[in-house]
C-alpha cells in the first residue's frame, strides 16, 4: 500500500466504500424483494385455489433470478465507481502536481526570482504561501553568505597583494641570501600565491549570479584559445591536446571559459607524462554534450560527486603541487547549473577519466560535430 500512489489509493477507498454500500444494499433490497414476493405467491395461490406447487417454483427460481441479478449491478456499479474515482481524483490531484512540477524549478541558483504560485485551491494556498516565505528566508541567507565571502576575499586581496610585492622586492634586492632564507622565502612567495588564488577564486564564485548569460559563444575558438594558454603546462608535461567537434551557444563568455580551462587544466594537471588531453564537443538529443577526457590516474568511484564539493581535493599533496585549492571544480559545477546545465564523471579508471558537461537544448544555437 506504501508505494501506491495518492490517486489509485483514493481510487482503491472509493471503491471498497461504493461495494460496501452496493453490498449493503444489495443485502436489504434482496431480502425485502423476496418477503414482497412470497406474499404475492399467497396471495395468488389463495385466489386460484390449486396449481400450489407450480406458482412456489414459479417464485423461487424469480426470487434467485431477482437476487443473481442483484449481485451483477452491485459488481457493476462498484466496477464503473472506480473507474470514475480514478480519472476523478486524477484531476482532483492536479493542483498538487501543478506544485511539485513547480518545486522541481527550484535550485541554488534561482532561489531569488522563483516563486510558486498562490492561486491554488484553499488547501494548497497556505502550503505555497509557506513553502515561498520559506524560499525568501532561504534565498536572503546565501545572500549574506555570499555577501560576506565577497567582503572577506575583497578586504583579503589588497594585504596579499602587498606581501607579494614586498617578497618579490625582497628577493630581487637580496639575490644572495643564505639557503635557508631562500628556501624560506620560497616557501613565503608560494603560500601567498595560493592565498591570493583562493581569494580571486572565491571572489570570482561571487559574482557568477550577476553574470549575464546573453553572449554568443563559439565553442571551437574558445577551446582553441584555452589550449593556447595552457600549452606550457602542457608541454611542460609532454601532454598532447586534441579538439573535436564545435557549436554555438548562449551563455556567459567568461564564465565558460572559466569552467572548460579549470576542466582542461585539471586534464593536464591529474594526467601521466606524454598522456593525452581530448575536448569534444558534440550536439546530442538531450543538448550540448562537452566531454574532456585524460590518460590520467583517474578519480576512485567513492569521490566522483566530492570532487565538485568545495575545498575537496583527492590527492592533497598533488593538488599542492599545481596550487590547487580544491575550488576549480566547485566553480566548473555552478557555471554549468547558472546555464541550465550539470557536469559529472561520465567514466574513469586507470587509463583515464572523462568528465562530461550538458547545457540544455535551448542554450544551444548551432552545432557542428
Ligand atoms: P584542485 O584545485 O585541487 O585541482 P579541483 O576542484 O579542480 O581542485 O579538483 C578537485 C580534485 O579532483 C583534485 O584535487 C583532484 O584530486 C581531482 N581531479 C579533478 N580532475 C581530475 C582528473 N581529470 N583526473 C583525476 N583527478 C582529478
Amino acid at each position: 500500500m506504501k508505494r501506491l500512489s495518492l490517486q489509485w489509493r483514493i481510487t482503491l477507498m472509493t471503491v471498497l466504500l461504493i461495494g460496501v454500500t452496493c453490498v449493503a444494499m444489495k443485502l436489504l433490497l434482496c431480502s425485502s424483494g423476496i418477503g414482497y414476493m412470497d406474499a404475492i405467491g399467497q396471495f395468488v395461490q389463495a385466489r386460484s385455489g390449486g396449481a400450489g406447487a407450480e406458482t412456489s417454483a414459479f417464485i423461487r427460481e424469480t426470487q434467485e433470478d431477482f437476487c443473481m441479478t442483484n449481485w451483477y449491478m452491485t459488481a457493476g456499479v462498484t466496477l464503473l465507481g472506480g473507474v470514475l474515482a480514478y480519472f476523478v481524483s486524477g484531476r482532483a490531484l492536479r493542483p498538487l502536481r501543478r506544485f511539485a512540477a513547480q518545486v522541481e524549478q527550484v535550485q541554488l541558483t534561482n532561489l531569488a526570482e522563483i516563486k510558486i504560485d498562490e492561486d491554488l485551491l484553499p488547501e494548497f494556498r497556505q502550503l505555497s504561501r509557506s513553502f515561498n516565505q520559506m524560499l525568501e528566508r532561504l534565498s536572503r541567507a546565501f545572500e549574506t553568505q555570499r555577501q560576506f565571502t565577497g567582503n572577506a576575499a575583497h578586504e583579503l586581496r589588497t594585504p596579499l597583494a602587498l606581501m607579494q610585492a614586498q617578497l618579490e622586492l625582497f628577493a630581487a634586492e637580496h639575490p644572495e641570501v643564505l639557503p635557508e632564507t631562500a628556501e624560506f622565502l620560497g616557501l613565503l612567495r608560494e603560500q601567498t600565491e595560493r592565498l591570493s588564488q583562493l581569494s580571486q577564486t572565491l571572489l570570482e564564485m561571487n559574482s557568477l549570479q550577476s553574470a549575464p548569460r546573453t553572449d554568443r559563444i563559439q565553442l571551437g575558438p574558445m577551446i582553441e584559445e584555452i589550449f593556447t594558454d595552457l600549452a606550457p603546462l602542457a608541454e611542460q608535461r609532454g601532454i598532447a591536446l586534441e579538439r573535436e567537434g564545435d557549436a554555438t551557444m548562449t551563455g556567459s563568455d567568461p564564465l565558460l571559459y572559466r569552467m572548460l580551462f579549470n576542466l582542461t587544466e585539471n586534464a593536464i594537471k591529474y594526467n601521466r607524462p606524454g598522456g593525452m588531453v581530448g575536448v569534444a564537443v558534440a550536439r546530442e538529443e538531450s543538448g550540448l554534450q562537452i566531454r574532456i577526457a585524460d590518460t590520467g590516474c583517474g578519480i576512485p568511484e567513492a569521490y566522483q560527486h566530492s570532487i565538485f564539493h568545495p575545498f575537496f581535493r583527492v590527492d592533497k599533496s598533488r593538488s599542492r603541487e599545481y596550487g590547487g585549492v580544491g575550488l576549480g571544480l566547485s566553480l566548473v559545477w555552478e557555471i554549468a547549473a547558472l546555464h541550465g546545465g550539470s557536469v559529472w564523471v561520465e567514466k574513469s579508471s586507470e587509463e583515464g577519466t572523462t568528465i562530461a558537461v550538458r547545457f540544455p537544448p535551448q542554450a544551444v544555437l548551432s552545432a557542428d560535430g
